[in-house]
């Protein structure tokens, strides 16, 4: 079925009362028939509800839902985006073991990865997106996964998803990717030979910055890659914390699987049952709000690359942008999303223009149905010197901007205002 139909309908077959919203299932734990019941779901003889922090009837929609729009097999749902992250790696890695990344990620996987794996005796080693060819020089025996993002943020580049897929399948690696900010509504890297797919489920999911969660997503037939394959040796030995499990010889998608009843389990990071429901109304409007996301985001890039004050605008919807080959190749219909940068002469002009703004809100979140604004060299990279800001790609003078819902005419009035006032 298309997106928009499975983005309504996906996961839920109504309950006893026949609602036609998911009810929203607010219950710790749920009684067995008998104890045999409870036996036969500890042994997964039988699947069903046992414990919210395993599975919620609410969540499990979610979750259906979700796979079902970006062509996966499965997904677990977390309590941020940040715990998707940290479990889609936890679930490959242990100490010893390294992670090859792109450099341009969201700040708190950076941190993530540098420094909270490093102390889990877990390796990051990072390569630039822009030069997928140059991870292959950083994978060994070790590398347990190669991870980026499809659309960078902050940076805003838009990765060659089959280029460093090509790398990944060539060592039989398992590649993650990050697909926040373009969504499954406008690019579904199943198609281009992803295996694990996260989200941060707080920014176009919700896509009304009610609620923070997050997603992970496993490809259909994704055991193929991990059995036998002895990097993954724990997919292909017996689990001592699940009696003697062997995960490849389960007739369920394995990566899900084990990263719920271990560490789920183990570690809790769990969705609340109401987030979730807020999850599922955000992704019945999915598909039409980054449509119009994206063609605002485009009508403000269009106006800001022709105003005086401004040196250089970053958005992959814009021909003269370096990603656009990529967008058009890897987005719907080359639709762009809703974030995009650019660069006034100096700090106090950025930060002048940010502060004159009346529509834009000054938050450091993207994905609203409200506009926002942010100035990341006074805020999230305010520690970084003006050379080492020039490095990361974000300039002192940057201001990024999360296009909202909005009029975009009034979006590209209020820009008028704060850059000319
Ligand atoms: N991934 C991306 C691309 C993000 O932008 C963010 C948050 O801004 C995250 C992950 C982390 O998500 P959360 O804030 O839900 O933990």
């Amino acid at each position: 079925m298309h997106f928009q139909t499975e983005a309504l309908h996906a996961g839920y077959e109504k309950d006893t009362q026949s609602t036609m919203a998911v009810p929203i299932y607010m219950s710790t734990a749920y009684e067995f028939r008998d104890v045999e019941h409870a036996a036969d779901l500890f042994a997964l003889k039988e699947l069903g509800n046992i414990y919210t922090r395993l599975n919620n009837p609410t969540t499990d929609v979610f979750e259906k839902r979700f796979a079902a729009l970006e062509g996966g097999a499965a997904a677990l749902a977390t309590a941020s985006g940040m715990s998707a992250i940290f479990y889609a790696i936890a679930n490959a890695a242990e100490a010893g073991d390294n992670i090859v990344c792109a450099s341009q990620l969201y700040g708190g996987s950076l941190t993530l990865f540098s420094h909270s794996l490093k102390r889990f005796g877990i390796e990051a080693r990072y390569f630039d997106v822009q030069d997928p060819q140059s991870l292959e020089a950083l994978i060994d025996d070790k590398t347990k996964v190669i991870f980026f993002e499809t659309l960078t943020n902050p940076s805003i580049d838009v990765a060659n998803i089959a280029a460093i897929t090509a790398i990944a399948n060539k060592y039989d690696i398992l590649s993650v990717v990050d697909n926040t900010v373009a969504t499954p509504a406008l690019c579904q890297p199943f198609n281009h030979g992803v295996d694990i797919v996260v989200h941060s489920a707080s920014k176009y999911t919700t896509g009304q910055g009610l609620a923070i969660g997050g997603i992970m997503v496993e490809r259909k037939g994704l055991v193929e890659k991990l059995r036998g394959n002895m990097r993954y040796a724990h997919f292909n030995e017996p689990d001592a914390s699940y009696h003697g499990l062997v995960y490849v010889d389960v007739p369920l998608p394995v990566y899900t699987l084990r990263a719920r009843i271990s560490l789920l389990r183990d570690l809790g990071a769990v969705s609340s049952p109401f987030n979730s429901w807020l999850f599922i109304q955000g992704l019945e409007t999915l598909s039409l709000r980054m449509k119009e996301h994206s063609h605002n985001a485009l009508r403000l890039a269009e106006f800001l690359e022709n105003h005086p004050k401004v040196a250089v605008v970053n958005y992959p919807g814009l021909p003269s942008n370096q990603n656009y080959e990529n967008a058009q190749r890897y987005f719907a219909n080359g639709q762009s999303s809703g974030l995009l940068s650019f660069v006034v002469s100096d700090f106090e002009q950025a930060k002048a223009i940010v502060d004159a703004t009346k529509l834009f809100s000054l938050v450091v979140n993207i994905g609203d149905s409200k506009s926002i604004i942010t100035h990341p060299a006074s805020t999230t990279h305010q520690q970084l010197s003006p050379d080492e800001l020039d490095a990361c790609g974000v300039p002192a003078g940057l201001i990024r901007l999360s296009a909202g819902l909005e009029n975009v005419a009034d979006l590209i009035a209020d820009l008028k205002q704060a850059l000319e006032a």
